[in-house]
């Protein structure tokens, strides 16, 4: 890296680092790239494009505020749209026909689901509603449902594989199919979002969804530098992407249920119906965000002799694992993009 990539390396890390970590607006100063914000997914969505002119960035971030709206609206697991009615004609047993962006949810699930052997699963809407995880407000506080409650929400044994698609209509075979999306949508959001910047000529942007990221494009001379967040505080390291890719991160240590001293997090083993606590978070580097997504999500709930045979089920070659202890872990890919904080080291996965 010459001394200019090198200069730019450090004034843009520090950027997605602010971003991440205060979720403040950020101040643009730099005439290179044009900034803007969005409130959607319960997250501030930054978009960052690099040598564009004005009108041509305003116009984008007009249509990108629409689009984002329209998918907060209609992917929303708890609040009435058109995944709520959706959800309400599974329950009643109804064919329904809906969105061709839900249909197209519902069929990456349905992959990712098989090949996760379960461990990502949308279906379990009611057992994630019963956690008391449909809201935006974390922490919540409050002992965890009884069992008898977990055991009849999974009574049903809900799966997206229970859904017949037919054009845009849908059909469950099983009522006890209810869609929530929390750990896919952002991620196919950001795909629909890095079509959108391609479609308008964009070479080189950076969309930063709190703290998961898509990358479009890439800078001259440098590689894009995404910041891995240490759960206990601080950095954990840094992760390389040469050209366009996901970065998504699936934690337990922003959102959670708390009681008595235990934290419940909120991504939950839809095989036991309880969440998980061993693993801090996990970091996908994948081409789509929805695979990085929901890949991130179902690494989560895979106990650590599996992480390798899952990735490898799932199509993920790089991927990073931090345990509740600090202990981080890299695939062997991973290791080739990632660089470790001062003073912090990994494990190889092999
Ligand atoms: P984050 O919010 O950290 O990005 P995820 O991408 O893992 O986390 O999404 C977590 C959300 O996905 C939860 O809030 C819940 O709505 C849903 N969810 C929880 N567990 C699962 C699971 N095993 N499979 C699919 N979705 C899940
Ligand atoms: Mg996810």
């Amino acid at each position: 890296m010459n001394d200019w990539a090198a200069d730019r390396a450090r004034a843009v890390l520090p950027s997605v680092l602010l971003s991440w970590l205060l979720a403040l607006p950020l101040a643009c100063s730099d005439s290179s790239h044009t900034t803007a914000e969005f409130f959607v997914f319960g997250t501030l969505v930054e978009v960052q494009l690099f040598d564009t002119d004005h009108d041509r960035a305003q116009g984008l971030f007009a249509s990108l505020q629409e689009e984002f709206q329209r998918m907060h609206h209609q992917w929303h697991a708890w609040e009435p749209g058109e995944l709520s009615r959706v959800n309400d004609a599974f329950r009643a047993g109804d064919s329904i026909e809906t969105t061709p962006d839900i249909v197209e949810l519902v069929r990456l699930s349905q992959h990712m689901e098989k090949r996760s052997g379960g461990r990502f699963n949308p279906a379990i809407g009611a057992l994630i509603s019963l956690w008391g995880f449909h809201t935006s407000e974390f922490p919540i506080f409050g002992p965890p449902p009884r069992d008898s409650d977990i055991e009849s929400a999974l009574k049903g044994n809900p799966s997206t594989l229970d859904i017949a698609i037919n054009g845009r209509e849908l059909h469950s075979a099983n009522n006890s199919v209810q869609l929530d999306f929390g750990a896919i949508a952002k991620g196919y959001a950001l795909d629909i979002a890095a079509e959108m910047i391609l479609a308008a000529d964009i070479e080189a942007a950076i969309v930063n969804a709190g703290g998961d990221m898509m990358t479009i494009g890439s800078l001259p001379g440098r590689p894009w530098k995404i910041a891995v967040r240490d759960p206990l505080g601080g950095l954990a390291g840094s992760i390389d992407i040469a050209s366009g890719a996901a970065v998504f991160t699936s934690g337990n240590y922003q959102r959670f249920r708390e009681h008595a001293d235990e934290r419940y997090p909120h991504i939950i083993d839809p095989r036991t119906g309880w969440p998980v606590q061993e693993i801090a978070s996990v970091t996908v580097v994948a081409d789509y965000g929805a695979v990085a997504d929901a890949a991130a999500t179902a690494l989560m709930v895979t106990d650590s002799s599996e992480w390798l045979r899952i990735a490898e089920n799932i199509g993920i070659e790089a991927f990073l694992v931090i345990d509740e202890s600090g202990q981080i872990y890299a695939s062997d890919t991973m290791s080739e993009l990632f660089t470790p904080a001062e003073g912090r080291d990994y494990r190889l996965l092999d």
